[in-house]
């Protein structure tokens, strides 16, 4: 459940990954690069220091926004805080459709993914396509196919 305290207003884009993604047909699209935020200077200190803080955006896709902001979308755009520096957009002007079925689970620490993202790493781990350590994780590819696809 979303806490008031949780919630904040972004001002503008910060950082974006840079692969290379094509895309075909109409947006909104499923994958995309990443991007972080910055928090809108909302108390008087902030704003007399210049303070800005940069927070990695784990369930939306720098394609969507894009397209979003042609449509008319407008900052700030509202956001939430997962932990740390991770949030997610969290607006209810943008439906449903344009953010990510799956938070990315590159920029997204484990502890804070959905507990499905979680469970379909352990089936990775179990069929010995995915290995952790507590620096890396590597991947056999390709993936071996289930007994039952
Ligand atoms: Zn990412």
């Amino acid at each position: 459940m979303s806490n008031a305290t949780d919630l904040f207003l972004a001002e503008a884009e910060g950082f974006r990954t840079l692969v290379g993604f094509g895309h075909n047909g109409e947006p909104p699209y499923e994958s995309g690069n990443c991007f972080g935020v910055y928090r809108q200077k909302d108390t008087r200190d902030d704003i007399i220091s210049g303070a800005v803080t940069e927070y990695k955006i784990v369930n939306f896709n720098a394609s969507n926004l894009d397209a979003l902001l042609k449509l008319g979308l407008t900052w700030p755009i509202q956001c939430k805080l997962l932990a740390g520096r991770t949030a997610i957009i969290h607006d209810p002007r943008i439906g449903e459709r344009w953010y990510s079925s799956r938070y990315c689970e590159t920029c997204c620490p484990k502890n804070l993914l959905p507990i499905t993202q979680v469970q379909r790493q352990e089936r990775e781990v179990m069929r010995g396509d995915r290995t952790e350590s507590d620096t890396f994780t590597t991947f056999r590819i390709p993936f071996r196919p289930p007994e039952f696809p």
